[in-house]
């Protein structure tokens, strides 16, 4: 009986390792056409994404798998990563224009300063005041009173309700992370598998592309352009919606346009998200420098919201890295465990300087983006350049009048004055930089007027 059983076992064994076999031969021979389908394109010189033929073949692999009883989920997550491996063999034939970010500049800026150069550093969002003092007093006591030890994951008790009293939801609803930045990658690698999809509304930080491709999710582009005021269409958005889509990553005020989009258009990203089951990942970590009213993601009460936000912009505390994320309390159980495995805890001491600068007014970072942002906005317009004026956050983001971003990032590095690539933001944006209004207005002029020189040709 059990010698029988074991053959039956085996033979099933064996048809499996066939089949195996003859997808691994078919998967090949697919890579093998999209390698030479990008020949072509490189040939023609198209580019080498095609959303249309990519919704064609998710179509027609959505109605096979209904028909033969697969589960369509699976079979498109599985065509995600069929679609990604032919976007990767054809890239690779193709000269790539490097993806310069404003990270990147800020790293070469930095380097050229320790060779001695002065740089104006327009290309960060980096404040140049001070972190409230009580935060030096709360690590210094932090040191004096031995509070340096693990914690628990989502962070201490004391600032886990300090949050949850903020932000109105209960204390398992919060997580302290080391940054923001670490908020967006639990978030996204917590509830986005391989193969699912994120749609960005692009100009966007890049993290939640970043984050989606570390996780091996593919990152849908809802572009949006500066004619139409960087407001995405609702419509637009819906259509990119399938069954492999699990979140929506909106930042508003945006980094780098500075828009805040209007309630109606907030409502209508909600009602979509709501209406697919969808994450929405709603970076807030400019919420305290919107110059005009601004509801975030917590004010629409939809559970699937995770809202990102940090201490690093409203208290200047960017190397201290600590921000939150506020969600369901299952969103957090599930992103603190990829904490856990990551980091175990966020330092101690930082946590207890944070809790100290929550109870700071920090209004007056805030009426000093406003000024500096509004200075930078007239000498921008004096540049004649087109941009939106921005609703909040820190920057400016203009269109030059020709040639590319990186030729003029390049040109200013070399007379002393970084400032953001506007590609670094999405492939669209060639034609754009972004200009940080965290220096003081005389480093800003100094650095402005060189660049209006540049643009001069001089
Ligand atoms: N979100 C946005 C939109 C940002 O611009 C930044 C910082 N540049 C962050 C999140 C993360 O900031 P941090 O990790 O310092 O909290």
């Amino acid at each position: 009986m059990t010698v029988e059983k074991n053959e039956e076992l085996e033979s099933l064994r064996q048809k499996i390792r066939t089949l195996t076999s003859e997808i691994m031969a078919k998967v090949q021979e697919r890579t093998e056409l999209a390698r030479q389908v990008g020949e072509v394109k490189g040939r023609l010189g198209i580019d080498v994404k095609d959303e249309r033929v990519e919704q064609e073949i998710r179509l027609m692999v959505a109605r096979q798998a209904e028909k033969s009883g697969m589960d369509k989920e699976f079979a498109l997550r599985l065509l995600n990563i069929l679609l990604q491996e032919s976007e990767l063999v054809q890239k690779k034939g193709r000269p790539q224009k490097a993806r310069q970010t404003h990270l990147g500049i800020f790293r070469k800026a930095k380097q050229m300063e320790a060779e001695g150069k002065r740089i104006i550093h327009l290309e960060v969002g980096e404040p140049d005041y001070p972190a409230p003092a009580q935060v030096g007093k709360a690590l210094s006591e932090s040191f004096a009173k031995k509070q340096y030890h693990y914690t628990d994951t989502r962070g201490i008790p004391a600032l886990l309700e300090a949050l949850s009293k903020q932000a109105g939801v209960k204390d398992d609803q919060v997580m302290v992370t080391p940054g923001g930045r670490f908020a967006v990658f639990s978030a996204i690698a917590a509830l986005v598998k391989p193969g699912e999809e994120i749609i960005t509304i692009e100009p966007a930080w890049p993290a939640y592309r970043e984050c989606a491709e570390f996780v091996g999710a593919r990152t849908r582009v809802l572009k949006t352009t500066m004619e139409q005021g960087w407001t995405p269409n609702l419509s637009e958005l819906a259509s990119m919606i399938n069954e492999n889509t699990r979140m929506i990553a909106i930042n508003y005020p945006n980094n780098p346009t500075g828009k805040v989009i209007d309630k109606k258009t907030m409502a209508g990203i909600v009602a979509l998200a709501r209406d697919h089951n969808l994450h929405l990942l709603s970076d807030e970590v400019y919420s305290d420098y919107s110059f005009v009213p601004f509801e975030g993601a917590l004010s629409h009460n939809y559970d699937r919201s995770i809202v990102v936000s940090s201490f690093s912009k409203t208290y200047a505390m960017t190397g201290f890295r600590i921000g939150y994320a506020v969600a369901s309390a299952d969103a957090i159980q599930k992103m603190a465990k990829v904490q856990a495995v990551g980091i175990t805890s966020v330092a101690e001491p930082v946590q207890r300087a944070a809790l100290a600068a929550l109870g700071q007014d920090a209004s007056g970072n805030v009426d000093l983006v406003k000024k500096r942002l509004a200075f930078l906005s007239s000498k921008v317009k004096e540049m004649s350049l087109r941009f939106v004026e921005p609703d909040g956050a820190m920057y400016v983001y203009p269109q030059l009048p020709a040639g590319e971003d990186m030729e003029l990032v390049e040109k200013l590095l070399e007379k002393g004055v970084a400032i953001a690539p506007g590609s670094g933001f999405g492939d669209s944006y060639r034609q754009f930089v972004r200009i940080s209004a965290c220096r003081s207005e005389e480093e800003m002029a100094e650095g402005l007027a060189i660049m209006a020189r540049a643009l001069q040709g001089n």
